[in-house]
């Protein structure tokens, strides 16, 4: 090939190469065929595939339709009617409220498979038909089937003609999946409209129309979700400058493995951006382990000239004009409403507990999710962090002693005797003792029902008190309770006294690429008020100068390419924030009252106090709860009584 061989592609070529960003695999046809369908204003969408969408996917839609002229338009490449320029001619790439604008999907999609195109317009009686296959477009032919406006567009032997590209598909069953999702994240949103989904003939989802009103738009978040979620999740309603934030969230015990489980929507689009997953994860930060995310569904919405959705060519990703305040506006949601439930923990917890659903879905694993006394999260403590533990008032009288606490009621149980049914102490009792103990606890409790989690009745197996409500029992797992309670403590200081510096003898150097350099530059401040100073060393390295004391003899370098990471994934630094925490954890659960110690009454009562009052009570550092709560109507329905 000489050097002057410049040609112009052929437009199915051109076509192939947008298919090539637009259409990722089947799901993405759906998506593109469904928006198209939403934005034709229908309000009944029906989708049928066959062998994961690659052998057939057809969209039914009650919308709009297209007239006869415009038909070849609709599969020609850039032309949409969802642009218009205004008198002077001018063009708004900003003001976007349809879902389509690109005017791309069509003939990307028709250029890789056989796509037919059917459809009756508004206020016409005829239907039309154009078919796409290869370079070929026919002429629009008659059709029939239409009683009423709508479109039908058919997308046969997807890939056809990229047969390369089949090799990256996954099963049929993984790509209807992914079809599934997408449907989901559009009725999520589209909550007036129904929608049907098959595949080889048979129902997948039937999701019926419901009024746009919140009730509408639970009930369908419920269908799509299920009941569980409606139980487990806090209400998301905060407002800040134009921006409207709505939604619900899952409490941190209600947990997943995946974060396929995040639904995030702005102005109406389903989005996966990195900016929203950030914020989403800093707000439940110190609430899970690393490896669990949180259950949730978030409606953002803000005027049209604040977000560029001309970002990505499948427009999942977007753009803010502010991102600093859509992260705060989400961040501080999110943390005020997880701080307010408080000492909450799932209430589906219990349902599982009570044998009225699988357990393993939601939870980690048995393993890791029953206590076994110790924290297996937990690295052994250098000298020097041991040390850190004493420097620290971790003490246990802080959150035992009930003198310390100021709020409540005052206690009336301090002069009761002790109901502690430790195998030990059981043999000495006679029967007879301990129903009297009992039953002058029961008055007695009678009158601090009102607490939330109730009075305590006693500990069993040395780590589990079970105390009384007026309508429930709770088992509360002593060791997790006082591990959040001493770790919220610690934050509570580290916040207030600032983060302890240590400098280094010798700065330590790492190297990078020059665009990480830049990167870790950009957080430089916000890096030295969380302990860690760093500073520029020629163009493809840093030195770290100073570090945060806590954290005692890190791998700098591991820390430094973790935060790094961090930023090309979240846009910002979370290792540091998380290596602090997560040693305030440690040294939390070394200052934690171990599972083996004895309370007695006053003690039990003193934490429950405590736990109301603390924030994010309702759950370890792990997101293990830290109390199980049974309702009496439960127990009763179990016993075969209701
Ligand atoms: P875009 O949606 O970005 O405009 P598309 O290639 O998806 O680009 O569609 C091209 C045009 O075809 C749309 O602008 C619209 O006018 C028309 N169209 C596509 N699907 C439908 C439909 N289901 N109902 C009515 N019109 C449609
Ligand atoms: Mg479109």
């Amino acid at each position: 090939m000489n050097a002057s061989g410049i040609i112009v592609l052929p437009n199915e070529i051109i076509n192939q190469i947008a298919a090539g960003e637009v259409v990722e695999r089947p799901s993405s046809v759906v998506k593109e065929l469904v928006e198209n369908a939403l934005d034709a204003g229908a309000d009944r969408i029906e989708v049928f595939t066959e062998n994961g969408g690659i052998r057939s996917i057809i969209v039914t839609d009650n919308g709009s339709g297209i007239i006869l002229k415009d038909l070849p338009l609709a599969v020609e490449r850039h032309a949409t009617s969802k642009l218009k320029s205004d008198e002077a001619g001018k063009w708004d790439l900003l003001n976007i409220a349809s879902m389509g604008f690109r005017g791309e999907a069509l003939p990307s999609i028709a250029s890789i498979s056989r796509l037919t195109l059917t459809s009756r317009a508004q206020n016409t009686n005829e239907t039309w038909s154009i078919s796409v296959e290869g370079a070929e477009t026919s002429t629009p032919k008659p059709a029939s089937g239409f009683k009423h406006s709508g479109t039908r567009v058919e997308v046969l032997d997807l890939f056809y003609a990229v047969p390369a590209r089949l090799k990256f598909l996954k099963t049929p069953r993984t790509e209807l999946q992914a079809i599934t999702d997408i449907i989901k994240r559009l009725a999520m949103v589209n909550t007036k409209i129904g929608f049907l989904l098959f595949h080889d003939q048979k129902k997948i989802l039937e999701l019926k129309a419901q009024k746009d009103d919140e009730q509408g738009g639970l009930n369908r978040l419920s269908e799509i979700l299920g009941k569980d979620f409606k139980e487990n999740a806090l209400i998301i309603d905060s407002k800040r400058e134009e921006m409207h934030l709505r939604g619900f969230i899952g409490l941190p015990t209600f947990h997943r493995s995946a974060a396929t489980h995040q639904y995030m929507f702005v102005n109406g689009r389903p989005v996966k951006d990195k900016l929203l997953a950030g914020a989403v994860r800093g707000a439940y930060q110190d609430l899970l382990a690393k490896d669990r995310h949180p259950v949730l569904v978030l409606f953002l919405t803000l005027p049209l000239s604040m977000v560029d959705v001309n970002a990505h060519p499948a427009k999942t990703e977007i753009r803010f004009r502010n991102p600093a305040l859509v992260r705060g506006l989400i961040i501080g949601a999110l943390k005020s409403a997880l701080s307010e439930a408080g000492h909450k923990s799932s209430p589906t917890l219990s349902q599982y507990a009570l044998g009225k659903g699988k357990l393993e879905s939601r939870m980690p694993s048995n393993k890791h999710y029953f206590y076994q006394g110790g924290n297996r999260h937990q690295k052994p403590l250098s000298p020097q962090q041991q040390h850190m533990v004493n420097g620290f008032p971790i003490k246990e009288e802080a959150i035992f002693n009930p003198n310390t606490i100021s709020a409540g009621k005052p206690h009336k149980v301090q002069n009761m005797p002790m109901e502690e049914m430790d195998e030990s102490q059981d043999k000495n009792k006679t029967g007879q003792e301990s129903l009297n103990v009992s039953e002058s606890n029961q008055t007695l409790g009678d009158l601090n029902a009102d607490f939330p989690l109730g009075m305590a009745r006693a500990q069993m197996h040395k780590n589990y008190i079970l105390s009384q409500t007026h309508d429930s029992i709770i088992i509360v797992d002593q060791h997790a309770a006082h591990e959040r309670l001493v770790y919220e403590k610690m934050k509570q200081e580290l916040e207030a006294g600032g983060i302890k510096r240590q400098a280094l003898l010798i700065p330590e150097i790492i190297e990078l690429d020059t665009s990480e350099v830049e990167h870790i530059l950009e957080f430089e401040k916000q890096l030295k008020e969380s302990g860690l100073v760093v500073e520029r060393f020629g163009n493809r390295a840093i030195a770290v100068r100073e570090i945060p004391a806590l954290l005692g003899k890190p791998d700098i370098k591991r820390l430094v390419k973790d935060i790094v990471d961090d930023i090309a994934r979240f846009g910002e630094a979370f290792s540091l924030q998380e290596s602090l925490r997560e040693i305030c954890a440690t040294l939390a659960c070394h200052g934690s009252v171990r599972s083996g110690r004895r309370l007695n009454l006053d003690e039990m009562n003193t934490l429950l106090r405590k736990m109301e009052s603390t924030p994010y009570s309702g759950q370890c550092n792990h997101g293990r709860p830290t109390y199980v709560e049974f309702k009496l109507s439960d127990i009763e329905k179990l016993f075969g009584r209701r």
